[in-house]
């Protein structure tokens, strides 16, 4: 298949680029390097059936990415997704999820593609119901500092669904829940690669608030295999692609210590406005449809991203 995937650079981009290569397929990558690096293609530079467009999709597509005339999937990855990054790049979060999708949508109307959205568990804002299932709204505040990226993508998933009923475009839409592993940014600020790092270097481990606050932590290999069954299958409404194992940050905390032998103790910080207190998926959907989940433990998925730190 012709596949186009923006955020190709970023983090899942990059992983889901080099697995949909490997199946056989060209992928044309598209990324801003906003939060995406160059360091995340190396692999597939000089692959025949990877080509690689510098272009920003929240302005209208370049020619070099309209010309293709026909495109089997539009896949939309691009968007900053760490905390602190889009705390930093508030408009261009909101223009990637808004205009950014809008231009995807348009391209897969006009080309006859498939278009596949990355959504995110965020559009649960701080949930009320746990865990989460595909059929729950949401706690979000919309005018909160998370908001450029919660509401961002609730526009996205709002505009996907446009598309769909208006002009009939096939979509996916998957809510993707906190993620880790090899090509993430070292220094995107997320709290796998603060603690990781932190542990590496024998420098204190931070813990924002009490450290109560949960997260399920999914690795990426889980996630790109869940995405590929979902291209595989018909079905347009959003999925939960996350691992239901939970764990409070102190949790992780331990689990960080008992991977790194290290001197480093915890420090804590002041807790992040509007941040969720927990975060969970219901993957029922997942497992029916895609007989999917995850397959990676903690320990095994820190071990490989551990791996990747040290020689990054
Ligand atoms: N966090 C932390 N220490 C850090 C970074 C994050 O305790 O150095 C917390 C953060 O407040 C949140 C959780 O870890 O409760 C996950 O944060 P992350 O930025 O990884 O992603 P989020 O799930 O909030 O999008």
């Amino acid at each position: 298949m012709k596949i186009l995937l923006t955020g190709a650079a970023g983090f899942i981009g990059s992983n889901l680029a080099k697995r949909l290569v490997d199946d056989g397929h060209f992928v044309l990558g598209v990324d801003n390097f906003c939060t995406g690096r160059k360091a995340n293609l190396t692999v597939l530079a000089g692959n025949p059936n990877f080509e690689f467009v510098e272009a920003d999709v929240s302005l209208p597509l370049a020619d070099s990415i309209q010309k293709k005339q026909k495109w089997d999937w539009v896949m939309h990855f691009a968007s900053p997704a760490s905390p602190p990054k889009y705390f930093s790049m508030p408009v261009q979060t909101m223009l990637v999820n808004s205009e950014g999708t809008r231009h995807c949508l348009e391209l897969a109307k006009t080309t006859g593609a498939k278009f596949f959205y990355s959504s995110t568990s965020e559009v649960y804002g701080d949930p009320l119901v746990h865990p989460q299932v595909e059929g729950y709204w949401g706690n979000v505040n919309p005018i909160g500092v998370r908001s450029i990226y919660d509401e961002a993508k609730r526009y996205g998933e709002a505009m996907t669904y446009a598309y769909h009923r208006e002009h009939k475009v096939d979509v996916r839409v998957i809510r993707i829940f906190n993620t880790y592993g090899p090509n993430m940014d070292p220094f995107d600020g997320r709290v796998v690669t603060n603690l990781l790092g932190q542990a590496l270097a024998g420098k204190p481990m931070t813990v924002y608030g009490d450290g109560s606050q949960t997260r399920s932590f999914q690795f990426v290999d889980d996630l790109v295999e869940g995405i590929v069954r979902l291209m595989r299958v018909d079905y347009v409404w959003p999925v939960n692609l996350g691992n239901p194992d939970e764990f409070t940050i102190l949790q992780f905390v331990e689990a960080v210590k008992k991977l790194v032998t290290t001197q480093s103790g915890v420090e804590f910080r002041e807790l992040p406005q509007d941040d969720p207190k927990h975060r969970c998926p219901d993957i029922s959907l997942a497992r029916k449809l895609l007989q999917w989940e995850p397959k990676i433990k903690l320990e095994e998925g820190l071990k490989k991203t551990m791996a990747y730190l040290l020689k990054s």
